[in-house]
């Protein structure tokens, strides 16, 4: 790690200075505002001492519980983020659909899925005479460049720019690179903004972008798909670097309970389910059920940051990074597993590396970040009734059961339905479509709702029919075993929001706060201004500088 005393006393030094700059560079820019619009703000308003690159970096499922049940043995990026970071404990999503598409574009774009549209990762339309599936990143008219062969990705479901827009609105010359392994991560946090934008589809095992973005791959990404990721994604084993000394703060190394109850324990191996003469499954084996591809991420974004020299060129730059791994693992084998642990371990190394970089490209002090989650997690549910608490699994013929209450009392209408199911034991509230707009709201559940409806973008079976259901805390409807996210509840919706760099102070705040103020936060603090109706707010406390 850089020498942290070093690095302190430039940002001590900075940051009266610092705070003097942003000041000018918001007088600055309304004043270039008035005079015509973005296109006309001078390249100088940006080339001074604020941060000239903005980072929004999320770790799918890294749930705020789960940050802090390790926080002590972390020795590299979020031991740094610990030391120096500005974290908010109190932090969470206020949408109910706490899933990937929708957290990360939330994170994004500074409002509710209700109104950036990306409500959920798929959902399904009523063209007139069926329903018809949409995933929340398709573009038929956006073919993957090289890969004719996959479904098309870009924004064109997006309906509310963000960050990166606002970024590249506000000064001609600024440039926006996002890279994820999900390309519902690298899109949802480039929002609308028609940037450098790359993903690694499960069955290419290299990064790819879409017509929505460029015409053909620039040089660099030729260069980085064909020299570093034949190394970056070559391993076929999973072995655990959890030391001995830290082996007992997971649970132990198995449990029926995890993935297909077999797989269960170091080592993992790529043998165990891909037939290694088969490249494609073998690089499926690696996207599902390994750390493998952050490592690739985190390099893709240090090349990014060499390659386009972001932060380096005057203008204020924006980066989003999407890390995927801490989700496939979590959903697998759960968030208290060993492998976990270890893939935490591995992330810390991966982050030190990040912050390296940009210390080493950018500058000390000259970068901001923001490090957050699409969303948390629940335990295995099992693990936590063999603990006493109270969960479990829906079965399939309670599921049946609900399905079969709401096709009766369909001829009757939401309402109908909605009386029909809400006595079920194992349904903990059911809301008509009339419910959820009600004003005032009819409960603080309704309210995540809400914020995650559409009447055309249909996002569970139920709301087919004009009714959304509620299962009850710690109660899955997915599965026999590993685990998944999804809910209204606060473990769903609970997670990290850490900010720093360029003179924010370090310390931990109990203040609340909401995924949807991050975006202008991160505006506000690199000077960018943005719409006057977003669902967040800048939060004063990390602007103290
Ligand atoms: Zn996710």
């Amino acid at each position: 790690m850089a020498a942290r005393p070093a690095s302190f006393r430039v940002r001590q030094a900075g940051r009266d200075l610092a705070g003097m700059v942003h000041r000018f560079r918001l007088i600055a820019t309304a004043a270039a505002l008035a005079a015509g619009g973005c296109q006309s703000t001078p390249q100088t308003v940006a080339s001074t001492d604020g941060p000239s690159l903005v980072v929004l970096l999320v770790i799918d499922q890294l749930s705020a519980e789960l940050l802090d049940r390790y926080e002590d043995v972390f020795d590299g990026g979020l031991a740094r983020l610990r030391d120096e970071g500005l974290g908010f404990e109190n932090a969470t999503h206020d949408h109910a659909v706490t899933v990937t598409a929708p957290g990360h574009t939330t994170l994004g774009t500074g409002v509710y899925p209700a109104r950036h549209g990306i409500v959920s990762n798929e959902w399904v339309e009523w063209d007139g005479t069926g329903w018809r599936s949409v995933y929340s990143m398709s573009d038929p008219s956006a073919p993957i460049l090289g890969h004719p062969e996959l479904e098309g990705m870009g924004p064109a479901n997006m309906l509310r720019p963000g960050l990166a827009d606002w970024i590249l609105a506000a000064d001609p010359d600024a440039r926006a690179v996002s890279v994820a392994k999900k390309e519902r991560s690298a899109i949802g946090l480039a929002a609308q903004a028609i940037g450098e934008v790359y993903w690694i589809p499960e069955q290419v095992g290299e990064f790819v972008t879409s017509s929505a973005y460029e015409s053909e791959y620039p040089e660099w990404v030729r260069r980085f798909n064909r020299e570093q990721m034949p190394r970056l994604y070559a391993d076929t084993i999973w072995q655990s670097e959890v030391p001995e000394s830290l082996a007992g703060l997971s649970r132990p190394d198995t449990s029926r309970w995890e993935f297909d109850r077999e797989d269960t324990a170091f080592p993992h191996l790529a043998r165990t389910h891909a037939d290694m003469a088969e490249p494609l499954e073998v690089n499926d084996w690696r996207w599902n059920y390994t750390p493998y591809p952050d490592r690739a991420v985190v390099s893709m974004a240090i090349a990014a940051l060499e390659a386009l020299e972001l932060g380096q060129r005057g203008s204020v730059d924006f980066l989003g990074i999407g890390l995927s791994q801490t989700d496939r693992i979590g959903h697998t084998w759960g968030p208290g597993s060993r492998e976990q642990l270890d893939n935490l371990l591995r992330l810390d190394a991966e982050l030190e590396r990040l912050f390296d970089a940009l210390d080493r490209s950018v500058g000390v002090g000259r970068w901001v970040l923001t490090l957050s989650a699409d969303h948390g997690i629940l335990e295995i549910p099992e693990i936590l009734a063999d603990a006493g608490e109270p969960a479990g699994r829906v079965s399939r013929t309670e599921r049946d059961a609900l399905m079969e209450r709401i096709s009766s009392a369909t001829p009757g209408g939401p309402w109908a339905i909605r009386e029909a199911v809400a006595t079920l034991p194992f349904i903990a509230g059911a809301y008509t479509f009339e419910e959820i707009e009600r004003d005032p709201p009819v409960d603080s559940f309704a309210v995540l709702i809400a914020r995650s409806h559409s009447r055309t973008r249909i996002t569970s079976l139920s709301a087919r029919s004009g009714v959304y259901v509620r299962y009850p805390p710690s109660w899955l409807a997915f599965g026999v075993s590993g685990t998944t996210h999804g809910s209204p509840y606060y473990y769903d919706r609970h997670v990290p929001v850490v900010f720093m760099g360029a003179g924010i102070p370090a310390g931990v705040s109990a203040t609340r706060v909401a995924t949807v103020d991050v975006a202008p936060t991160l505006a506000r603090f690199a000077g960018i201004p943005f719409p006057d109706d977003l669902d967040g707010r800048p939060i004063s406390e990390v602007l103290r500088r």
